[in-house]
């Protein structure tokens, strides 16, 4: 069998000031024939999956020039018009093919395309014809539409959030479209749409036994595959909201009816999916009444969902208090880091950290801070809880001290998915209070060492206040926007 295998995505808000141009687009091409523990990148691990199970079977992989990008605003017209034709390029060379199985985000918005993956998988179906199988992995927030499932065979998104199951959902789609190639099985999908939009943290309940129930759906009564798209609040798009996708072996009807019954049992706990958001001084409160470390989520400013990563809305409060034993990261200002890197560890300098990106980055702040540590490339360690090796880039990156606070600064745009304090010499665990740039990424690699995880709410780029948003492109009555 000839498998083409490829990754494209990445994740848009539209209410983010940063543009995702081709230059934001990591590109992400294997080595012919390379091993598969080269394929690092989170969103690579269909790459993986599919080179693990060729080795295994003897079958043929051809990968295609694929990209990633870290979330951020809209995707310019010519980025994503660039990958998708480079990418079919690779694919119409590697004609015919019997698999083409593809890594996708989902929630890419791109200038004149609202639903940037679903015209590449339509492009894909439309070079490759009906027979071909065309599978594709996709993140939980991603919007399932239905130029997506008319162009695919099969889709399975994420299950977890923390993302911590990509690479065993990746080895499922392999599965499934080796099985449908070989015609075992025959694939057919079925969508319910509660027209409603949520946040969903499988580390807790309700959603944790919601996520343990889809997978007990699993492997019997001809179902393949059970996915809960939770969709994504800040991506306007005509077909925004949470899905449900039930993928079964040509049991449409079945399907159609499990899909409903998911979704309603979704709209009978929606009250219950979201977490409690505090303000920051709420959560700075409860940190200094609690004996042990309390991680602290800043999740509006998380720019895993396209935030910059500078807001200091709640750093602010921090210093203004007074707040001792604390530490907080990661903060982008690759300028901040440069005078850090030019003054030298030991240094002390006043500096002008954050709030630079738009409005929703909150004011700079002047202060005077001590450089305690300076490192080139800087790497977080521990990302998604998976331990010392699994790493994730930082850029260069700077520990300051600022009153009681300890504050990593960094050049490369990332979220806190792993321990980003570690590498720059901050023992986070032995501190009150550690505030996360981060939505819910973080949550593996902290909460272990937390005796509280809280969520906290600022008006940066990923505000939880999804009214104050301008969407235009939204369809009416989802909930929670008209009760
Ligand atoms: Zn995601």
């Amino acid at each position: 069998m000839r498998i083409f295998a490829a990754i494209l995505g990445t994740e848009t808000n539209t209410f983010a000031p940063l543009p995702t141009g081709l230059a934001e687009f990591e590109p992400i091409e294997p080595t012919p024939g390379g091993p598969p523990d080269e394929m690092k990148h989170p969103f690579a691990q269909i790459i993986r999956a599919v080179r693990e199970r060729a080795r295994r079977d003897g079958h043929e992989v051809v990968c295609g020039r694929g990209a990633f990008a870290t979330p951020g605003g809209l995707t310019t017209r010519r980025a994503y018009e660039t990958l998708r034709d480079r990418l079919l390029d690779d694919l119409r060379a590697a004609l015919p093919v019997d698999i083409v199985a593809l890594g996708l985000h989902g929630a890419m918005i791109a200038d004149g395309y609202d639903d940037a993956e679903g015209d590449f998988l339509a492009h894909v179906r439309r070079l490759v014809g009906p027979q071909t199988i065309v599978a594709a992995e996709l993140d939980l927030h991603g919007h399932l539409t239905q130029q997506k499932v008319d162009s695919a065979d099969i889709l399975v998104f994420f299950k977890e959030y923390p993302h911590t199951d990509i690479y065993e959902r990746a080895v499922e789609v392999v599965d499934l479209a080796v099985a449908a190639a070989e015609k075992r099985i025959k694939p057919v999908m079925s969508v319910f749409d509660p027209k409603m939009i949520s946040v969903f943290h499988s580390s807790r309940e309700p959603t944790r036994s919601f996520v343990d129930r889809m997978t007990a759906l699993e492997g019997r009564d001809g179902v393949l595959s059970v996915s809960l798209v939770h969709g994504f609040p800040w991506g306007d798009c005509p077909e925004f909201g949470t899905k449900i996708l039930v993928v079964t072996d040509n049991r449409k009807a079945y399907g159609d009816a499990l899909a409903e019954q998911l979704g309603r049992d979704v709209i009978a706990m929606r009250e219950k999916t979201l977490a409690d958001y505090m303000t920051p001084d709420h959560a700075i409160d409860v940190a200094s009444n609690t004996q042990g470390c309390v991680v602290v989520a800043d999740s509006a400013d998380n720019p895993g969902g396209g935030a910059a990563g500078d807001s200091t809305f709640v750093l602010a409060r921090m210093i203004a208090r007074g707040v001792a034993d604390a530490a907080l990261g990661p903060l982008w200002d690759p300028g901040a880091v440069a005078h850090c890197f030019a003054a030298g560890e030991g240094a002390r300098l006043a500096l002008r950290i954050g709030g630079k990106t738009s409005a929703a980055s909150g004011d700079p702040l002047d202060v005077e801070a001590l450089v305690l540590k300076c490192v080139r490339d800087a790497k977080m360690i521990d990302a998604f809880g998976r331990g010392e090796k699994a790493t994730a880039l930082m850029g260069d990156s700077a520990a300051i001290r600022v009153g009681g606070v300890d504050i990593v600064l960094n050049a490369c745009r990332t979220q806190a998915m792993g321990d980003v304090f570690t590498p720059l010499g901050i023992d986070w665990r032995a501190k009150r209070l550690v505030v996360v740039k981060s939505s819910q990424h973080f949550y593996a690699a902290y909460a272990p060492s937390a005796v509280k995880v809280l969520y906290v709410q600022t008006p940066a780029s990923m505000t939880m206040d999804w009214n104050s948003l301008p969407f235009r492109k939204r369809p009416d009555g989802v909930w929670p926007f008209e009760r």
